[in-house]
Formats: C-alpha cells, sequence, structure tokens
C-alpha cells in the first residue's frame, strides 16, 4: 500500500522525487496540507489525507479530467509533461487525464490520444514519469466516445474510414449526418476487451490509477440511457441490462488493472480478489467473447517493480452522470442502482459528472451558480454510503471514494462541501488551467493570489470543440508549459506596461515573474480595464479575480504599480523625472517572507544565484540613458464607439462605459448593437446581482437537486446581499413553469474539457458566497424584461461570445422578456424614443428612457502612435492593437508575446 512522503517541510518549491514505488503524493500536496491542517485552518478538512483503493492522497482535491490534445503533440512527451508537471509542482497530488481513447474508433476526435499507439505510448510514459519525479500521481481516463466520436475523415489500421459506433443507431447532431453502427454483441465484448487493454496499457505506462468515463454521454453513458440504447438483447431492453455494459467494463478493467499489477508473470486477473471474481464470472462464462480476445482480457504485465505498489492493484474509478440532463434519460433511481452495482463491482471511487453534450440545460458557463451540481454528487454519496455500510461482508472493509466536480473554482468552497462529510474529494478542472499553484497559494491563505478561473470557456473548452490547442484566457502559458518556461532572467530589461486590463496584466506578471524590473501604469485608479466593466455582468462577478490576483502578484514580486493617471509619452521617454515616477509610485519592495518564492521560485525552476539585483539595473539605466525604461508594452486598450444616428448627442444616450459605472434611470431602455457586450447589458438590467437570487432563479426552471452542504452558505450569501435577497420582479414574472426550449449550437453545452463538466425536485438552490463581487455601485435593480429592447443592425446577437456560451447568454435573455430586433435601420433618437424601420421594411419608435450604445469598440492608439518614433522598443498589445473582436484570449496572450520579446 502506497504511503505519502515525508512532508517537504520548509522547500518553497513543490514537487521533488520520492523516486520510489511507494510514491503517493507530491511534496506540495503532502507537505502544504501538513502544515495546513491545523485547526482553524480555512482547508483544514481539505488538506486531509483521503483513500483512492490502494493509495493514499495527501488533499481532497483533484486536478480533474481536461482534454487538452496535448498527448499528441510530437515532442517526446514534453508539452503534456510540462503541462502536468507544473501543476505537480502547484501542490496537485492526484491528476486524472483528458479522456484516453480505448480504441481509435472511441476517440472524441482526431486530437485524442489512443492508448496502446505506441508512440502515444511514448509520450505518456514520459510524462506520467514526469508526474512521479515531481511527486504527485496520475489516473488514466479510459474513454470511449461512442456515438460522440467526430472521426471525419480518420482512417483504421486497415486503411478504411473509421465509424462512430454506438449501442443504437441514434445519431448525433453533431456528428453531421453519421449514423452510428450498432454493435453486435460480439463487437460489445471487443469494446470491453479494448477497456481491459487500455487499463493495462495505463498500468504498464505507471499510471497510478484509472477512471473509466461513463459520464457525458460518452459510451458508457449511452449504454445506460434508453434515448440512446434502443436494444433488447442482454445489453438493452430493461434498466437493468443497459447498465450490464458499465458492470463489464468496470469487471474487465479491474480484471486487467489485478493482472498488471500482480507483476510480469501471467495471473489470474481476479483470484485474489473476491469482488473482481464474482464480476468476472460472466466473463469467463462468454467464451465466445474472451476466445476472440484472449490478449486483451488476460494482460500480463512487464510493468518494472519500480512502479509497482506491492500486490495491490492500482485503483479503478468510474466517473457516472449524476444526471443526464435530457428529458426521458435514466432517472435519479436508475443512476443509483448503477452506482450501488458499481460499489458491489468493487469500484474504489465514483466521480460524478452531469449533463450531456446534447443537453439543453447549461453546466459549466460562467452564468451558471457555483456549486449548482453539488446536490447530485451529495445523493450519490448517500447512495455510496448506504451500499458500503453493511457489517458483516466483504464490502464493509472497503472504503469507496465519492468525487464531485463542476462550477467550484475556490478552495473555501470546497471546504465547505467537504466538510459536510459525505464527499471525500472534489474535481477541479478548468481552475487548474487558470493557477498551477492553486493548491500551494490556497493552502497558504494567500487566496487572493490565486488566478481564478473565470468561466468564459473561450480559450479551453471552445477551443477543444474545434480541435485547437487548449489554453487559458487568464493563463495564456496553460498548455504552452514547455516553450514558456518560467526561467529567472539574469538579465533584467526596466519594463513599463501602460494599461492595467487583461493584455496588460498578463504581460506585466509574465515579466515580473521572471525577474524583470516592471512599472504597470493605468490611467484608472482601479486596474482591469474592460474586465473591471465584465465583472459587473450578472455570472461574470469572477471576473473581477483577474486584476485581483494579477495586483496581488505584482505586489508580492515588488513591481511598481502607477495608477490614476494616464501615461503619456514623455513619462516613458524621460522627460518627467525618475524621482518622480518613485515618489508617486505604489511600489511594494517588501515582499512577504517566503510570498516571491512561491509565485516565482516555485514555478521557475531557477535559483537567485548570479542573478543581478533590479535596484542594480535600474540604477545603471538611470545613469546611462535618458530614457527610465528599457521597453514598453502599450497596452491602452479600446474605448467605446461613438454612433451617427441622429439625436446621438442627447443626454440620455449614454455608452455601455457609462451605463456599467454609473447606473441607468428607471424605465426602458434600448441597447444598440447585440454584440457581447450589449447582451451582457441586456442581462446587467434584468438580472438580480445576488447571486444566491439567480440560482434560485435556475434551480427552479431546471428543476436542480439542491445541496445540503451549500444552504448553510446561501443563507450567508443572501444576508450579505445589499438589501437582503431581491425579488426578481420583471424576471420572475416572465419565468415559465416548464423548461423553455433552450437550444444550444450542436455540441457545445457541455465541457469537451473533460469533466468539469438531474431530475431532482429543484426546490431549493445553494450558492457559496460571492467571493468576487465587485462595487455594487452602479448595479441597478433588475427590471422587467419587456423594458429592455436589444438591437442588431446585422449578425447573431451575442456574436463574439464564445461557442459554448453564446446560446446560453441569448436564452438568458429570451427567458427574462427581454426584446431582441435584428436586421433594423436606425433613423433617429428621441428624448423617448428610438425610431428605426425593423426587418420588415416597417418604421417603429421603440421606447427608450435611456439609450445604451454597445455599437463595438476602437482601438486606444494615442499613445502608441507618440511611441511610433521614439527611439525605446515597443510593442503594442489587446485592443489598443485591433479592437475589431471583443476577445481577452488574445489580449492575454499577444501580452504574454510581447513580454517574452521585449524582456526575454
Ligand atoms: P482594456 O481592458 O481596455 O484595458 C486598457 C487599460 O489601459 C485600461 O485600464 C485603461 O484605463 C488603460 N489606459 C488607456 N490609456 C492609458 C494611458 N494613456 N495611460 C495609462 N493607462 C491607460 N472579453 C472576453 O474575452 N470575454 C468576455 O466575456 C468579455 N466580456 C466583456 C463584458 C463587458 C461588459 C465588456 C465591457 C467587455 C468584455 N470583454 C470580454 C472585452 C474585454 O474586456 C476586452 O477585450 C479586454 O479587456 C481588452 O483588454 P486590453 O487589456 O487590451 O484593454
Ligand atoms: Fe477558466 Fe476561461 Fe481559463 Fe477556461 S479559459 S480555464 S474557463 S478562465
Amino acid at each position: 500500500m502506497a504511503t505519502p512522503p515525508a512532508s517537504s517541510g520548509s522547500d518553497e518549491r513543490a514537487g521533488s522525487s520520492s523516486g520510489s514505488g511507494e510514491r503517493a503524493g507530491s511534496s506540495a500536496g503532502a507537505g502544504a496540507p501538513g502544515r495546513a491542517a491545523e485547526a482553524g485552518h480555512p482547508l483544514a478538512r481539505t488538506l486531509t489525507p483521503w483513500r483512492l483503493g490502494s493509495l493514499e492522497v495527501p488533499h481532497r482535491v483533484v486536478m480533474g479530467s481536461m482534454h487538452t490534445g496535448l498527448e499528441l503533440v510530437d515532442d517526446g512527451g514534453e508539452a503534456i509533461a510540462a503541462f502536468w508537471r507544473e501543476r505537480v509542482e502547484g501542490g496537485a497530488a492526484l491528476i486524472v487525464t483528458g479522456g484516453l481513447a480505448v480504441s481509435p474508433s472511441g476517440r472524441g476526435a482526431a486530437d485524442y490520444a489512443v492508448l496502446g499507439e505506441p508512440a502515444t505510448d511514448a509520450r505518456l510514459a514520459f510524462a506520467v514519469e514526469a508526474v512521479h519525479a515531481a511527486g504527485g500521481l496520475v489516473s488514466a481516463q479510459l474513454f470511449h466516445a461512442g456515438r460522440y466520436a467526430l472521426l471525419d475523415g480518420l482512417l483504421g489500421a486497415d486503411g478504411e474510414p473509421l465509424q462512430q459506433v454506438a449501442p443504437s443507431a441514434v445519431p448525433w447532431r453533431a456528428a453531421r449526418g453519421a449514423v452510428p453502427r450498432e454493435l453486435t454483441d460480439d463487437d460489445v465484448w471487443g469494446v470491453i476487451s479494448d477497456y481491459a487493454a487500455a487499463a493495462a496499457t495505463a498500468v504498464r505506462l505507471g499510471f497510478d490509477a484509472v477512471e473509466i468515463m461513463a459520464s457525458e454521454g460518452y459510451l458508457v453513458n449511452q449504454f445506460c440511457s434508453p434515448l440512446t440504447n434502443l436494444r433488447d438483447d442482454a445489453w438493452g431492453g430493461d434498466a437493468a441490462r443497459r447498465r450490464r455494459f458499465a458492470l463489464q467494463v468496470l469487471a474487465a478493467v479491474r480484471a486487467a488493472v489485478a493482472s498488471v499489477a500482480a507483476g510480469p508473470v501471467a495471473a489470474d486477473p481476479v483470484a485474489a480478489d473476491p469482488v473482481a471474481a464474482d464480476q468476472a464470472i460472466e466473463l469467463r462464462v462468454s467464451a465466445g467473447d474472451s476466445a476472440a480476445h484472449p490478449h486483451k482480457l488476460v494482460a500480463r504485465s512487464t510493468r518494472s517493480e519500480k512502479t509497482t505498489r506491492g500486490s495491490a492493484p492500482v485503483p479503478v474509478a468510474v466517473r457516472v452522470s449524476g444526471d443526464d440532463l435530457m428529458p426521458g434519460s435514466t432517472t435519479a433511481e436508475e443512476v443509483d442502482d448503477l452506482v450501488r452495482e458499481l460499489v458491489a463491482g468493487g469500484v474504489d471511487a465514483i466521480s460524478v459528472g452531469v449533463g450531456w453534450h446534447e443537453s439543453r440545460v447549461p453546466t459549466v458557463q460562467a452564468s451558471v451558480p457555483h456549486g449548482a451540481w453539488l446536490g447530485y454528487a451529495e445523493r450519490i454519496a448517500g447512495v455510496v454510503r448506504a451500499s458500503t455500510a453493511p457489517a458483516g461482508e466483504v464490502r464493509a472493509t472497503r472504503s469507496v471514494a465519492v468525487i464531485t466536480s463542476n462550477r467550484m473554482t475556490d478552495l473555501r468552497d470546497a471546504e465547505e462541501v467537504l466538510s459536510g462529510g459525505l464527499i471525500d474529494a472534489v474535481a477541479l478542472a478548468r481552475p487548474f488551467l487558470a493557477d498551477p499553484q492553486l493548491i500551494v497559494r490556497s493552502s497558504r491563505g494567500a487566496f487572493d493570489l490565486v488566478n481564478t478561473c473565470i468561466g468564459c470557456n473561450q480559450a479551453c473548452i471552445d477551443r477543444s470543440l474545434i480541435g485547437a490547442r487548449v489554453s487559458c484566457l487568464v493563463n495564456p502559458r496553460a498548455g504552452h508549459e514547455s516553450v514558456t518556461p518560467l526561467t529567472l532572467t539574469t538579465r533584467p530589461v526596466l519594463l513599463a506596461v501602460v494599461g492595467a486590463g487583461p493584455a496588460g496584466l498578463a504581460a506585466a506578471v509574465d515579466a515580473a515573474r521572471r525577474g524583470h524590473e516592471v512599472t504597470l501604469f493605468d490611467a484608472a485608479a482601479e486596474p482591469g480595464g474592460q474586465f473591471g466593466l465584465a465583472a459587473r455582468i450578472p455570472g461574470k462577478e469572477d471576473y473581477a479575480a483577474t486584476p485581483r490576483s494579477a495586483l496581488a502578484e505584482l505586489r508580492a514580486l515588488g513591481a511598481t504599480l502607477r495608477f490614476g493617471e494616464p501615461v503619456t509619452a514623455a513619462t516613458l521617454l524621460g522627460s518627467e523625472s525618475t524621482a518622480d515616477i518613485a515618489t508617486r509610485s505604489e511600489s511594494a519592495a517588501a515582499i512577504a517572507p517566503g510570498s516571491r518564492s512561491a509565485v516565482n521560485a516555485a514555478a521557475s525552476g531557477a535559483g537567485s544565484a548570479g542573478r543581478e539585483r533590479p535596484t542594480d539595473r535600474v540604477t545603471a539605466t538611470r545613469a546611462g540613458s535618458a530614457a527610465p525604461f528599457d521597453a514598453v508594452i502599450v497596452a491602452t486598450g479600446v474605448v467605446p464607439r461613438h454612433i451617427d444616428v441622429p439625436g446621438a448627442e442627447l443626454p440620455h444616450v449614454i455608452s455601455y462605459e457609462h451605463a456599467l459605472t454609473h447606473g441607468v434611470p428607471a424605465g426602458s431602455v434600448a441597447i444598440i448593437g447585440g454584440g457581447g457586450i450589449g447582451v451582457d447589458v441586456a442581462a446587467w438590467l434584468t438580472e438580480p446581482a445576488s447571486e444566491a437570487d439567480r440560482a434560485a432563479h435556475f434551480a427552479a426552471r431546471f428543476g436542480l437537486v439542491p445541496s445540503a452542504a451549500l444552504v448553510g452558505a446561501a443563507a450567508q450569501a443572501s444576508s450579505q446581499t445589499e438589501g437582503g435577497p431581491v425579488a426578481i420582479a420583471g424576471s420572475v414574472a416572465a419565468t415559465p413553469s416548464v423548461i423553455p426550449p433552450v437550444t444550444p449550437p450542436v455540441g457545445v453545452s457541455i465541457p469537451a474539457v473533460g469533466s468539469e463538466s438531474g431530475s431532482g425536485p429543484g426546490a431549493g438552490a445553494a450558492v457559496p458566497p460571492q467571493r468576487n463581487a465587485p462595487p455594487m455601485a452602479g448595479r441597478p435593480l433588475p427590471r422587467a424584461g419587456q423594458l429592455v429592447t436589444v438591437l442588431r443592425r446585422s449578425g447573431r446577437f451575442g456574436d463574439g461570445i464564445g461557442i459554448s456560451s453564446r446560446w446560453v447568454a441569448v436564452d438568458r435573455l429570451r427567458v427574462a422578456g427581454v426584446r431582441m430586433l435584428g436586421g433594423v435601420r436606425y433613423e433617429k433618437i428621441t428624448p423617448t424614443t428610438l425610431d428605426i424601420i425593423d426587418a420588415d421594411g416597417v418604421p417603429q419608435s421603440i421606447p427608450a428612457d435611456t439609450v445604451i450604445v454597445c455599437a463595438g469598440q476602437e482601438s486606444n492608439e494615442t499613445l502608441a502612435t507618440a511611441l511610433a518614433t521614439a527611439a525605446v522598443p515597443y510593442e503594442v498589445v489587446g485592443g489598443a492593437k485591433d479592437a475589431r473582436s471583443v476577445d481577452a484570449v488574445r489580449a492575454t496572450s499577444e501580452g504574454l508575446a510581447a513580454a517574452r520579446r521585449l524582456a526575454p
């Protein structure tokens, strides 16, 4: 049985190799919790060990499965290794891989790795070793997409086009007309054998555990559901037969991992385990099938002793669907039956997912309340506890862990959930993309430093849907760790970054982390740029965390912060004295003990020996040059575009910036422009500010199972809301009693990025306290939707919003009763109306006590123009470079790239 290595003690760096086969967790994961789990620590429960079968995992936060496509980067595995390594060094103790297909036709798409393909296996082995060397554990997710596979243009080993397979020939809209082939009985056994073979391969490659993906509408889930399993044979016809595939996959996987764990000599895969033996009977009596795949059902290990954990087989987890969120699909009772049978079948952990790709219920978008899906995991945990409780049975000696996931970003919320005692661990996926040091920072109580996932999906899920390399809006290094290492510079550059919006913040943080001397300027008193406005939109409160964490980090790194006045070329080129700069700056030279190493050295791997002290470099520059900076990054962003419509100069015609900052008087509102910002502003006008109130609305609308653990927190959140709970006046009146049609674009409602991803009574809602709520100034009380009209000349409403979020954003407005008029021509604005010609050519007067202009932006180019002839090297990034799209992903990645070029 594995045991955790000793705590890393005072070592700030978060990983070290145990180098032994008795590996059980990272030194960061093991070390930080060891110190932190004292009484009174905000994460006291989170930072305690838990068991995943034969493993002891040092804390209760699992890095959940995320499809990144990095496994296929042809670099010997360095990209995926660096991605995982950095997160283990930041405290992740147990990582679940993205879906690793058990066969070529099981791939989600062309960029999915297939276990058993030699090049992939070599890369995975390299990456697994990197995780182990850093002190972490890694579980392979065994994946088969079934009818969700997008196999266009992919050929099998026989050179023939690959075809989706499924329990029944039920197509998926996103499959562009492709109808899956119904598996024959023999095929079904072949697929089960594929799972077994893949599990054996995973163990041979050194993986510490395996997780069978049986959720999110993939193949195992498809077998369980009456919507996609129309068979009437041994694999379908009633709920018990539909579940048989899941149980057989579990049995085969358990047999396979047991056989590999037993060592290089071919072993009876199940004899050592009475539960596995029971479950394997069916495999054995099915002589026809095992004869067809004998090599797969009895795996033989070549795994080295170094990576074994004695004779204990690697743990097997199953990720079940807490609720498919599909009308007519598997019932809660059937899910519970499946869970009971998996427990009886020897599963070591149940991880709870929710929702299908086709579901019309949003699950992972920013507007989905935090903790919305917890109730499902709690219900399943109750089933597991009841299943494992009876004394006197073999099962009573086993503990089956329950892992929850989805819409949780802050470990203080995880603590709330774990403290309830029902849930053993929480799986967070996207938050690890956003901040690899999530665990280390949180366990030190440095929550302000955590770069919070804002739920935008723009650089992760949206990219994975089109087969692009996954990254993160707030952490543009994500997925690119191997080519953008965090190495301390030996030649610090004096870098001025002008503009503290997303682009400037990304540039400043990256340069400061690597030891450059950064001065960050912003004309506004508060950093954040347009993101500060975005954070006022209901559901986007977490956007405020981006400038918050960047500032905390810059302060910790000793950057100079100058806010509250516009920068001119004179400041940057030296006609303003550096003494003035120093006097008026907020310089955080005093670095909290340990914080610099926490945010810098821990991630860089470089020591400070031989590094020029930044202060020396400042002195040298001042002495040798008139310019106070070696290089400038211009991130001055955008300004709202004006419109050329008669009446635009009237006082009640305001920009979105003015509206979001100062508020909007009571009465009707016409919004000119229905792109991303126009849609957001309409939501701001019609939705309540309190997340607790929105959660109640969401829960009632979709019939959510309430979470017991969060009820207390929700009450607290409500009482903290300005003026107490707010009635959802207009929108509640417009809320229908049945779920109205919500149409996601084909296949975008649920994360393809792994697991970030009920039919219950839906009586209540509970969310953790709103942790990133921006100032309430300017935030209106919700007004009735029919008082708000959004208008567009051309294009779709919400254009510019990411593919997985646009339908949700537009649907919110429909539900609130907001009028949306496209194809219009603006004629004139009067003191009470906006006069248009509608799409049918009919003149209309839209009631408008206020007109809000959301007609796009223009680059703020003043500074860049002034620097054009200057001698100092500079780059223009983000909105200042190109204001055409509302895209902070581009802004942050340009900020990072410029920092790497100007301050290498
Ligand atoms: P900005 O955010 O515009 O920042 C520029 C900064 O430069 C400002 O802080 C400004 O004060 C400062 N500055 C300008 N001139 C000077 C000067 N001379 N001296 C000193 N400082 C100066 N994008 C997304 O990708 N996803 C979303 O979900 C999203 N939602 C949005 C919702 C709303 C309501 C709004 C308004 C925008 C939203 N955006 C969204 C757009 C996004 O915020 C912008 O794309 C992004 O902020 C651009 O970043 P930037 O750093 O280039 O510029
Ligand atoms: Fe989170 Fe957005 Fe980053 Fe995805 S891109 S991890 S949703 S912040």
